[in-house]
């Protein structure tokens, strides 16, 4: 399905015509509404034109039957403007021989974007996915062909074997004739007798049928990479089918982050263990348990960073190399007064590094205070609110006072 039809409509073909209707039915218009033979037509000539300016060009029409006249993105072509999004759809990850396939002979069909959720424990280990999705297929019954062998179609009595019918519009107070696609023959301008149509397909040639493809998912691979199924897309009569291109898409995590080919994972531990070493534990993506050692003297401090090397993701087309595994630590200090026996403390001070001394004062004043909780008071808040709401101006750039130059 092509996502708009206006250009087709204003050339009065088929979205499925060829290149020789389309130039037929461009010169045909052009010449009834040209300038010169049609002073009054100067809009409709430059629609036509433009219509056909696009279309005859195949990339252009690939692009517009593709994403309609947003994907041409006003300047009309594929130089430079076009969104990221559409550029990536059609040249991006291995599929940047896109123009080698400017169709020569046979019209090449759409390739069929699929996007599929994958789990990172399935990018890790790697897993087959099953696909399933709606496809067109040539009729097997009657080969493509719509009917039985030998029988020949018969003209079109709908359109008298052209392909396309003239129909007349009112627009407003003008009158306006206007070429379809025959819809009785599809415009083929030939057509089986319904005694002869092939019971499978109905003459239509094509059936719909439901694929189940095997997506490989291969240790490593990343989000956006794309897994390309060679003329797996919709068949049609005379048309050679496009790809269906699978576009993975990692879901989030709930514990591990990944970069590239590392993994980040936040782990907590106590502070005797961030202090004095000890164990703690992480369950991996291939639900390995991995003990990990923290040896007497390291000390963790809290938001520390470290890394287990060869624990990361397996590298794409080299599994068995894998990126790091870091570790950002979160130190889970005791709760207030979780020691009430003051002998304890003394025992800490005997352990941990001596206090650090207070500075000498000199003749200062001193004001012992105690700490409290990080909340301001209600007169500090508003306080500050005001100081927000102060215009730069009364900020104090005020009269400036300069150093006087000696
Ligand atoms: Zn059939
Ligand atoms: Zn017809």
């Amino acid at each position: 399905m092509v996502k708009e039809t206006k250009y087709y409509e204003v050339l009065g073909v088929d979205p499925s015509c060829s290149e020789n209707d389309l130039k037929k039915a461009y010169r045909k218009l052009a010449l009834k509404y040209h300038p010169d033979k049609n002073p009054d037509a100067g809009d409709q000539f430059k629609e036509i034109s433009h219509a056909y300016e696009i279309l005859s060009d195949s990339n252009k029409r690939q692009v517009y039957d593709q994403f309609g006249e947003a994907g041409l993105n006003g300047d009309g072509g594929m130089g430079g403007g076009m969104p990221t999004d559409i550029f990536e759809h059609l040249f991006g990850g291995g599929h940047s021989n896109f123009f080698d396939r400017r169709p020569q002979g046979p019209r090449r069909g759409k390739d069929m974007l699929h996007s599929l959720k994958v789990s990172l424990e399935d990018l890790y280990k790697g897993k087959v996915s099953k696909l399933a999705l709606q496809k067109q297929v040539l009729c097997a019954k009657c080969d493509g062909k719509g009917g039985k062998d030998g029988v020949a179609p018969s003209t079109c009595q709908g359109c008298g074997g052209r392909g396309i019918k003239v129909v007349i519009r009112q627009m407003g107070p003008m009158i306006q004739q206007m070429q379809q696609t025959c819809p009785d023959c599809n415009g083929e301008g030939e057509i089986l007798k319904e005694k002869d149509r092939c019971k499978q397909c109905n003459g239509k040639k094509i059936n719909t049928e439901r694929k189940i493809l095997e997506v490989f998912i291969e240790k490593g691979m990343r989000s956006g990479q794309k897994i390309p199924f060679a003329g797996e897309a919709d068949q049609a009569p005379g048309i050679i089918p496009g790809d269906i291109i699978i576009v993975l898409e990692e879901k989030e995590h709930a514990r591990f982050t990944r970069k590239d080919d590392d993994l980040f994972i936040k782990v907590k531990i106590d502070l005797l263990t961030a202090l004095t070493g000890g164990q703690f534990s992480i369950k991996h993506l291939d639900d390995r348990i991995l003990l990990v050692n923290i040896l007497p003297g390291e000390v963790i401090r809290p938001g520390a960073r470290k890394c287990i090397r060869h624990e990361g993701m397996p590298r794409y087309k080299n599994p068995f190399d894998k990126g790091g595994l870091f570790i950002e630590f979160e130190v889970e200090f005791p709760e207030n007064n979780w020691v009430t026996d003051e002998a304890k403390f003394k025992l800490l001070e005997q352990v941990l590094p001596a206090r650090q001394p207070l500075p000498a004062f000199g003749n200062a004043v001193i004001d012992e205070v105690v700490l409290a909780d990080d909340e301001p008071s209600s007169g500090n808040r508003s306080r500050y609110a005001h100081d927000d709401d102060m215009d730069e101006d009364e900020r104090g750039h005020g009269p400036q006072v300069q150093c006087a130059q000696q």
